[in-house]
């Protein structure tokens, strides 16, 4: 029961198909409603009534509640596109609406922190100003322009996503369904960049999202689990502004990153704490339930710097590798106690012959669930012998380096044990 005697969602069903929606004044208008369908995702709402996309039926009934009249959501809405008003960060991506620069802010922003990704931004969107431009570019340039930021399938992803808009599209695809249709792009940021961009009134679960609404439900279960995920999609619509879907949604998604941290979050100044249940408890964090975190991976390698003037050898990963694809390296091997038996698996997986120096330089370098401990050599790629066969290798400058797509483990490297570079 909420601080007003308001229950926002009383009891939350996480296994059953219904749940109730109970508006402020008591009991006796507690009005039931057929809160889920049973199906694994959410339907679009708003302005995309009428398609039946994969369940969540009561998101329209809670959205569209919201807009007639169930005072409570409203005052979420309204107190939440107030602060964010107020509040919000200035980002390069919130000046515009404009379909492509959102899309690209979107897929940026998966996995990966908002300083992080500014700059990024700004200089992908100077290099590829439009979805065309972005098609018509080699992909070797895209990631070149993405080295260092990681995750490099989405790159991959939007560069054939741009050749499909660009080339038997008809226009940026509008709604979200359509959106779901690209490479690398799934519900979450279909619904954002069709709400943000489009006004289509269709709610966001992110992870900040997800954080705020288990909190507000004090839901203690997986958000993972199918049935605890439609309770907080269906209350992620219920405080929807069916007016301006993009800035609510970004307002929710907002507090999640600012104010709703998965530490120490700051209930005194969140517009929602009058009707957060976890609040109230004064046990905030606990909600949601920790995730089980992958097991990480430790890998000991040997790395090998091979200087030629000012330019250091790198070697390009296969197409068909499942990490990094067609990213450019420095050449490594599993870490052994014998320098000629790594010399012997450097020529072994890349062909001439290799002599090895180990210096006191040792990087820890994280992939995802791989934790990698990086033991530089500096090594000599004996002359008269050439790379393996089916290896990509080039001699690369620190100038050249932007033209390549090159791992963020090299720029490590080189900055920790390479002055003259
Ligand atoms: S009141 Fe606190 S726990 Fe509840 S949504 Fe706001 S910040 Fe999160």
């Amino acid at each position: 029961m909420c601080a007003r005697g308001v229950s926002w969602l009383a009891s939350p069903s996480v296994t059953g198909s219904e749940s109730y929606h109970r508006t402020r004044g008591g009991p006796e208008s507690m009005v039931r409603r057929v809160f889920y369908s049973g199906v694994d995702r959410p339907n679009p709402v708003g302005r995309s009534r009428g398609q039946t996309r994969d369940g969540y039926e009561a998101v329209e009934l809670l959205v569209n509640d919201a807009a007639r009249g169930s005072r409570s959501a409203m005052d979420e809405s309204e107190k939440l596109l107030r602060w964010f008003e107020s509040q919000k960060r200035l980002l390069p991506w919130r000046e515009s609406r404009e379909p492509y620069g959102v899309w690209v802010s979107e897929i940026m922003l998966q996995q990966t922190q908002v300083q992080t990704v500014i700059p990024y931004y700004l200089s992908f969107l100077r290099q590829f100003p439009t979805v065309e431009d972005l098609a018509a570019a080699p992909l070797e340039q895209v990631l070149a322009a993405w080295s260092g930021l990681g995750y490099y399938r989405r790159a991959r992803q939007m560069h054939s996503a741009a050749k499909m808009i660009a080339e038997s599209l008809d226009g940026f695809p509008s709604s979200s369904r359509e959106l779901e249709r690209l490479p690398g792009v799934g519900p979450y940021t279909a619904a954002a960049v069709a709400s943000i961009a489009f006004g289509e009134v269709v709610p966001v679960l992110d992870g900040n999202v997800e954080r705020v609404m288990a909190r507000r439900l004090a839901l203690a279960e997986d958000p993972k689990q199918s049935a605890v995920r439609k309770a907080l999609f269906g209350a992620a619509a219920s405080v929807l502004d069916s007016e301006q879907p993009g800035e609510s949604n970004q307002a929710l998604m907002e507090l999640g990153a600012t104010i709703c941290r998965p530490k120490r979050p700051v209930c005194d100044e969140c517009p929602l704490k009058q009707d957060c249940l976890a609040q109230q408890q004064g046990n905030p964090e606990s909600f949601p339930a920790p995730r089980r975190r992958r097991t990480i991976e430790r890998f000991e390698l040997a790395v090998a710097v091979v200087r030629r003037d000012s330019s250091i050898l790198l070697f390009r990963r296969p197409e068909e590798s499942a990490l990094m694809a067609g990213m450019w390296e420095l050449p490594n091997v599993p870490l052994s106690r014998s320098v000629e038996v790594m010399a012997g698996a450097f020529e072994g997986k890349y062909g001439g012959c290799w002599k090895l120096e180990l210096t006191d330089t040792i990087i820890n370098h994280r992939i995802t669930y791989r934790a990698l401990r990086l033991h530089v050599h500096l090594g000599e790629f004996k002359a008269g012998h050439s790379v393996a066969e089916g290896l990509e290798a080039a001699w690369i400058s620190r100038e050249e380096q932007v033209e390549y797509a090159v791992s963020s483990a090299v720029g490590k490297i080189v900055a920790s044990c390479c002055s003259w570079y």
